[in-house]
């Protein structure tokens, strides 16, 4: 069983959640081109390392989250609520 741990509710199975995909920058409304727009809304990175992206308790809380994951071995370091801060 795979275990995450929602911020609001502590570790629950996986099951539990809603994956969102990584985080990424959103594009200035003022300055973005539609080529901007296609690359935040579609494009991904999908290195081979760390990576932020987002979780939604769907079975809980309701709340989206932050993971940092390992994309190769799954192993989760932190989870926590988006702040200003943590988008950094
Ligand atoms: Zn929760």
């Amino acid at each position: 069983m795979i275990l995450l741990t929602c911020p609001n509710c502590g570790a629950r199975n996986v099951s539990e959640f809603r994956y969102g995909g990584e985080t990424n920058k959103r594009p200035d409304v003022n300055t973005a081109t539609p080529h901007d727009w296609a690359e935040y809304l579609y494009m991904r990175r999908n290195p081979n390392g760390m990576i932020r992206e987002w979780w939604y308790h769907r079975a809980g809380c309701g709340s989206w989250f932050i993971a940092e994951r390992h994309t190769k071995t799954h192993d989760i370091i932190a989870t926590y609520l988006w702040s200003p801060e943590a988008a950094k």
